[in-house]
Parts: C-alpha cells; structure tokens; sequence
C-alpha cells in the first residue's frame, strides 16, 4: 500500500465517519464533528506506528537507534547536574506530600534556574533544550518528587510555552517567552466539569466585543494544573459559531490570558490521591476582557491547537513514567536482595524474580520508547502523534503495574509512609507515595481509553481514504461503483500480501535479536489484515465495537515497544562496549510482549464481549441494585 496517502480530513458531507454517524444522537454526531476539525492533518512523513496497522513495519525508523550525540547529552548532563544538587539540597518530596505546597524558595531557585524555559529556544532567551534533554529533566526530578515534576512539565509541556512554540505569532513569541525565562508560570485551561474527554460539550464562551477590540471571557474550567499560581495561562473557549450549509457549527478557540484581569477568580483548590503539591484549581471567568491579539492562530482552530499542543505534550509522560519506574526498579533490586524470609532473599523466591524481571525488562523498553520519541520530536521529520500515544499508552499502563509490583515486593513497608518508614530508622522508599502519584498518568492528557480510539481512528485512516465513498451513506451510485472498482484493483494486491504472515526482511544487523524483528513484521502484516477484516465486518459498527478496536490497538503499541526496545538494546550493548545485559532484558521483554500480542489475537476471535456488553447494561438498568445492598450509602438518595 502506498504510505504517503493524505489524511481523510473532509468536509462534513465527504467526511466517512460523519456521514456514518447521521443515525446517531445530536450530541455524539456533534462530537465527532468537532474532533474530526480539529483533527491535525498529516504533513509529514507517515510514521513507523501508522505504517504497522497497514503491514509494513519500516525498519529504518528505528534502526540504528537514533541515540543522543555527545554534544546534546553534554549540554543535558550539565544542567540535570546542577538541577538535582539544588533539589537534593532544598526539595524534600515526603514534606511536599505532607504540606501540600513546594517550598517558595524551591520554586524561585527553579525559575533562576530557567526551568520554565527550558525547551524556549534561545533567541527569545530560553534554554534552548533539546526534546531529548527536557525529557530527561523530566525523568531526573519524577524519579524523585511527582508533584515538582508535573508543577514545571504542565507549564512547559502543555502551559502557554508549548502552544506558542506551534502556533504563536512572532509577537506572542517576543512577548511572553523573556517572561518565563524570568521565572513565571503558565497553565492549560481545557477540562470543565462537563467537558473531560469529549471537548464539544464545551461552555465557556468567548464573545467578540461590539467595537471588535477584545473578547470577553465567562465560564469555568476545571482541574486547571499550577492554574492557582500561574501568571499567565491557555484557555479554550467557545466563539461565534459558523453557519455551514445552514447549521450552526461549534467554533472553540485558544487565547492568551493574564491570570491578574479583572473578572478572574480562583474558587478553589483541588486535593487529589496524589500529587500533593500540584496547585491545581478550579477558576471562574465573569465578563473578562481578553485583546484580541491574544487570540493563537485563529478563530475555531482552538480545538486543534489544545489537540495538536498534548500531541507533543504527552511525549513528557513517558519520560516521567520511566523515572518512577527506574526508581521502583532500584527500591525492588535492592530490598529483594536484602530482605530475608523462608530460608533466602525475597527477591530470589520465583514470585519474587518474576516481578524483578518485569520490572527491570518493562523498564528498560520504556526507556527506549522515552529516547526513541524524544529524537523523533527533535529530528522535526516525522509525524508523531501516533508514536507519542503508542508511548504514552503503553508507559503509564506499565508505570502502574511495576509501582503495584514494587509495592507487592515491599510487603507490609510497601503500604507504609516514607514518613512513617524514616522516623523508625528503615529506608524511606515512597512505593506509597509513588503509587498515589502515578495513578492519574493514565487519566490526563488523553486517557488510556481515549488514547486507544485516537490510535484506532488514525489506524483506519488509509482504508477510509479508500473506501469512504462506500461507507457514505450521501455517496451517489456513481461514486459507489467508482470507489468499489478502485478498492478491488488495490485490494487485490493488498491483502494477499497482508494474509502471508511471513517476514521477507534481513535483520542480520540484529543479531541474536533478528527474530523479534522478525516477530515485528509477521504480526504487523496479521494486524493489518484483522483490521480490514473487521472493517468489513463491522463497517460503521465497528465505532462501538470498542474492544476489539482496543485489542488491536494494544497490539500495534506492543509491536512498537519491541523494536523500540531491541533496536536500543543494539545501541546500548555498543555503549557498553559490548555488555549483552541490554540485549537479555530486550529479549526478554519481546518474549513476554509477544505473549501478550498472541492472547489479544486470540481474543479478537474468542471472547466474551456479547456477554460483557450484556451484563453491564443490566447494571446500568438498575436490575442488580440488589447486590448493592450491606453497604452505607454514600452520596445523593436515588
Ligand atoms: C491531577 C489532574 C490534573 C489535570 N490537569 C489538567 C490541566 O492542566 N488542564 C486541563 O485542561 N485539564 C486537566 N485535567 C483534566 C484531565 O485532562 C481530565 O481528567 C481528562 O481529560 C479526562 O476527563 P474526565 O476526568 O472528565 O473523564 P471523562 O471524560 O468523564 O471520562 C471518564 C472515564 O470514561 C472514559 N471515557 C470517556 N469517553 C470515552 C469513550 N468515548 N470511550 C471509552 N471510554 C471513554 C475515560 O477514559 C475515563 O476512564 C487534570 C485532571 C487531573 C485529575
């Protein structure tokens, strides 16, 4: 199949998933229309997870391993030197849990520092680092204190740096970028309380002024991350709507606010499980005067800005996830070898090398997905959306087991405080404290479950473009029989190739690894071929058919996090001068991976989903209230 095919980004009518929608309710089709707008259009080079989902696997994006140069790392390992000798110094992270606040003179140090203008280049006076490097600042202090780290990344990732780097207007840039390298601080105002995953329900409104001069502000956004402290923030709200053939059409757009205008206010704190010390908050907008200039991009393009900014964004929860994984790693392999009970070290009971495995072998491929991502985003060629929510799927999900293991391992000191654990003279380890903290990774920025349909709407893509007029219930027979007939001459070299589950490639330069690459395309090329398969089966069902499309999905990311992590064990054994260690936990995590791909192609054939759907529905008809019954009510009467 050929790969540089253009994105399905129609217009309603041409639009396939539009068109298929038109039996649904108002409020699903109005969703699915506004993120099919904001949906970015492939510019780049099609990317090595795409190109998995139609049976090619593109050795060339991963191998050699594209692996940081001397310079890079050099300017890298000076400032995450001097950032964790100031954090040793002035952060303890169990007082940041207990007090809920990062200490004032932690948050200066760190502005001093130009933490808060880490990936602003330098001709507007940031630091000017490398995706690379900022993902290992990143590592550095989430290895360490959660809070810290999801403090500067939300400002940097995804506050109005990040944004303005993609979209700003050059005054935008020479306006607010000096300003954070002096140490102010941004947020990202989406979410309200009706609008978590799905954005069309949005309600904050932006109105232009009568005299066009300014917009005005009224709404409330919630779960606003540093949104109690920030100078400055994004916020998306709802514009003039566009009359489009008729219809109304939503229009959500971004814009520049100046957290001290009059009319905004911040009604409260939020307190989470975890993360004590993020100063997140919920803040209300009464007839705020935004100037118009602070508009980014332009009118209606907010939706795709907020999309297209945690596109990039979420590349930083890999490498948060592979910091406290490291961490748990070091905490699993130094009490499993000093803890004694039933005659030997915990860890040297199976049970107990089965979960240090996992944790070292998972660790490491979520070290490969961090560097392998990072160097996509700093080479600017590919595009990465795919990539970055394969990683961010497949590190956060990993990040909860291997913190659910090392508790586990820990016993009963798993359960217990770092606090608790100091004052009676043990190892303060905060298995604790990490498992509060890394829970929501796997909710924000794009849940897992919304990460799977963002994959699965990316992988369809090409056989949308190919087949859409088919799937059209607006197409004209003419546009029927001229598709068909286009699809049958593709097809027909198409899926032969994808139904001989064969590797034709040499991996010789894989060495002692070849078979997982092989592995790697003989899958793909299976993947590829159920996809189509269940297109056709399913056609416009197959939106609803969620957990097939997820197994699916699952199976692309594992794919990708095998050849992530072979193709930098290569690297890291070369490093090493030849130590095999990188290439025994790549192979192992492939073994264990591969596992996992044929027990979701199995479920793909065998599995309980009619009886799934069945029982939970009765549930949520209220015919089990029964089983409800014992407990103390909690909540509103029903
Ligand atoms: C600590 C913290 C920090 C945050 N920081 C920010 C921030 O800085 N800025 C900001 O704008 N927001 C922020 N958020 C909001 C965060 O991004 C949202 O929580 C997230 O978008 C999910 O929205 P929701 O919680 O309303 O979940 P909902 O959308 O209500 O979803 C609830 C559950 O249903 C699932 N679900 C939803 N839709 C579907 C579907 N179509 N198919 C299958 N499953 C589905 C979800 O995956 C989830 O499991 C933060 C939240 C927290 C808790």
């Amino acid at each position: 199949m050929s790969t540089d095919l253009q994105s399905s980004k129609k217009t309603d009518d041409e639009n396939p998933l539009i068109a298929a929608a038109q039996g649904m309710s108002e409020g699903k089709q109005e969703a699915m229309r506004v993120t099919e707008d904001a949906r970015e259009k492939v510019g780049r080079e099609k990317s090595i997870g795409g190109k998995l989902f139609i049976g090619e696997f593109d050795k060339s994006k991963v191998m050699p391993f594209p692996m940081q140069s001397a310079e890079d790392k050099k300017i890298g390992d000076e400032f995450i030197a001097k950032l964790e000798a100031f954090l040793v110094k002035n952060l303890d992270p169990e007082e940041v849990d207990r007090t809920k606040e990062i200490p004032e003179i932690v948050l200066q140090g760190l502005g001093e520092m130009g933490i808060f203008a880490m990936k602003i280049p330098k001709e507007y006076g940031g630091l000017g680092l490398s995706q690379t490097n900022y993902n290992r600042v990143v590592m550095k202090v989430s290895s360490y204190c959660g809070a810290t780290a999801g403090f500067f990344s939300a400002h940097q990732s995804i506050g109005v740096p990040q944004p303005l780097l993609m979209y700003g207007t050059e005054e935008q840039k020479k306006k607010y970028f000096p300003r954070f390298r002096k140490g102010e601080i941004s947020a990202f105002a989406l979410t309200e309380v009706d609008v978590g995953s799905d954005p069309a329900r949005m309600e904050a409104t932006c109105d232009l002024s009568s005299d066009g001069s300014h917009y005005i502000l009224n709404g409330t956004k919630l779960w606003c991350t540093n949104g109690t402290i920030a100078d400055v923030i994004v916020v998306m709200a709802k514009t003039k709507p566009k009359v489009i053939k008729g219809k109304e059409r939503t229009q959500i757009s971004a814009f520049i606010l100046e957290m001290d205008s009059p009319g905004v206010e911040v009604t409260h704190r939020c307190e989470f499980m975890g993360l004590g010390g993020i100063y997140n908050g919920m803040i209300r907008f009464t007839n705020v005067k935004i100037p118009k200039e602070n508009l980014i991009w332009e009118e209606g393009r907010g939706l795709a800005m907020a999309l297209g900014t945690i596109n990039v964004g979420r590349l930083t929860l890999p490498a948060a996830c592979t910091g406290g994984a490291k961490q748990c790693l070091s905490i699993a392999r130094r009490f499993g070898k000093s803890r004694h009970q039933w005659g030997q070290p915990i860890g040297q009971h199976e049970p107990g090398r089965e979960k240090i495995a996992y944790i070292a072998a998972t660790t490491f491929a979520m070290e490969a997905l961090t560097y392998l991502t990072s160097a996509y985003a700093d080479e600017h060629k590919m595009d990465i959306r795919i990539e970055a929510a394969m990683a961010k799927l497949f590190c956060t999900e990993s990040l909860w087991k291997i913190t659910d293991m090392t508790l586990q391992l820990r016993g009963g000191r798993g359960f217990e405080t770092a606090r608790s654990l100091r004052a009676r003279g043990e190892e303060p380890f905060p298995v604790e404290r990490a498992m509060r903290d890394c829970r929501i990774n796997t909710i924000l920025e794009g849940s897992s479950e919304i990460m799977k349909l963002f994959l699965a709407r990316e992988a369809m893509d090409p056989h949308f473009v190919r087949l859409g007029a088919l799937m059209s219930p607006k197409s004209s027979i003419g546009d029927k029989v001229t598709t068909a007939f286009k699809a049958l001459l593709h097809y027909a070299v198409w899926l032969p190739k994808n139904m001989l589950f064969a590797s034709s490639t040499d991996f010789e330069e894989a060495k002692e690894l070849k078979p997982h690459f092989q592995f790697i395309e003989k899958a793909s090329k299976k993947l590829a071929h159920s996809l189509f398969t269940s297109m056709m089966k399913y056609q416009a069902g197959l939106e609803k058919r969620q957990l097939i499309l997820g197994r699916m999905m699952e199976i692309g990311t594992e794919l990708f996090a095998i050849a992530a992590a072979c193709s930098f064990a290569l690297a890291k054994s070369k490093e090493l001068n030849g130590d095999k260690t990188p290439i025994a936990l790549a192979n192992y995590f492939a073994t264990i991976s591969e596992r996992r791909i044929q027990e979701r192609f199995q479920l793909l054939k065998d599995n309980d989903d009619k009886e799934t759907n069945a029982l939970a529905k009765k549930v949520l008809a209220d015919e089990m209230r029964w089983l409800e019954e014992g407990i103390i009510w909690i909540g509103k009467k029903e």
